[in-house]
């Protein structure tokens, strides 16, 4: 940065005669599922992936902060909005290419359309993310999961935009993911991932999602705003185990309150503000660490 620049000044300077279309001031909280946060003074989504890795060179050469918005479904923004320039998946929308057992997909495409594509084709490996409402980058960022399925056991390969601007393909290995996380993308963006499903029949697909959906609707809210489960389970338990068992469901911080049906989702009854949110995220924090000795981490990721 020089002088007495702003960020923006320096981003906008950054990205002027660059590819992308630069928007300003885009609210948020219509683009993440718990509905709450400022708007982003800038907000770019490339139309490819070279325009991504162009914006992002640019960016990183006027040592300007940037991050990544898939379906916003894990994320919690400032009520002031993010002190940063967002870069938006929501474009990268490359339709599934299908070749046997081997699926190429653009990182803005939705999750529970791609589990429905690839089932319909008799590919089996994702069933179980039929209902996380998140892009494919962000699963493959996030490791999404549920119960025993992890996203990036079907990730055999993912193009990504390194934090300099270089596009690269990058094969996955046994280290690529871990619960919830993966040290193999690091801070780079998702731009396409390479999956590989095996063959099965439609009819058992179809019968397996219906049971994940059954079960999902019994145990989560599904109809309300939230950003599913607030903290990761730690070890050998399970986050919504313990605060349930601290008498915590129904806690309530102005329109944010804990789920009845399951503790460890927090649902926005309308008009939560993300300060709300995290005095509700601290206290159920503190109150599970007073009983049970055990300090929650979060696994939605905070945006200030
Ligand atoms: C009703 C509901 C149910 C849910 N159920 C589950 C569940 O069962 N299991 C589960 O694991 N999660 C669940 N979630 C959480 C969420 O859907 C997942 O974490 C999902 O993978 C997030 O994807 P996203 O595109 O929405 O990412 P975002 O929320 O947009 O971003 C999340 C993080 O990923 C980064 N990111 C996003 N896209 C990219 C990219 N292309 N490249 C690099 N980084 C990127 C962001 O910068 C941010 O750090 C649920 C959420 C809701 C609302």
């Amino acid at each position: 940065m020089t002088g007495t620049r702003s960020w923006i000044e320096e981003a906008e300077a950054a990205l002027r005669g660059g590819p992308a279309r630069i928007l300003r001031d885009v609210p948020l909280a219509r683009r993440t599922s718990l509905g709450v946060g400022g708007p982003a003074r800038l907000f770019l989504a490339p139309e490819n992936p070279e325009e991504m890795a162009a914006a992002i060179g640019r960016l990183a050469s006027a040592g300007v902060r940037f991050e990544f918005l898939g379906a916003g479904s894990n994320l919690l923004v400032a009520d002031e909005g993010p002190s940063f320039v967002v870069l938006s998946t929501e474009a990268l929308v490359a339709e599934p290419l299908i070749e046997k057992e081997i699926v190429r997909v653009g990182a803005g495409y939705m999750v529970p359309k791609l589990v429905k594509r690839v089932a319909a084709e008799g590919l089996s490996g994702i069933e179980f993310a039929e209902g996380i409402p998140g892009s494919v980058g962000g699963a493959v960022r996030m490791n999404a999961g549920w119960h025993e399925g992890m996203f990036g056991q079907a990730v055999a390969a993912f193009t990504a935009v390194s934090r300099q601007g270089v596009l690269e393909e990058i094969r996955t290995s046994a280290g690529t993911f871990t619960y919830r996380g993966s040290p193999g993308v690091g801070d780079r963006c998702v731009v396409a991932a390479t999956l590989d499903l095996a063959p099965d029949d439609p009819a058992r697909i179809a019968d397996r999602m219906r049971e994940y959906r059954d079960h999902r609707v019994s145990t989560q809210p599904t109809g309300a705003r939230n950003a599913g489960c607030i903290f990761k389970n730690p070890p050998g338990d399970h986050a919504g185990r313990l605060i349930d068992a601290t008498g915590l469901k129904g806690l309530a911080v102005g329109p944010a309150i804990v789920s009845d049906l399951h503790a460890n989702f927090i649902i926005n009854r309308g008009g939560a503000t993300c300060r709300e949110i995290l005095r509700l995220v601290d206290a159920v924090r503190d109150a599970v660490l007073e009983r049970s000795g055990v300090a929650l981490e979060r696994e939605v990721i905070l945006w200030t």
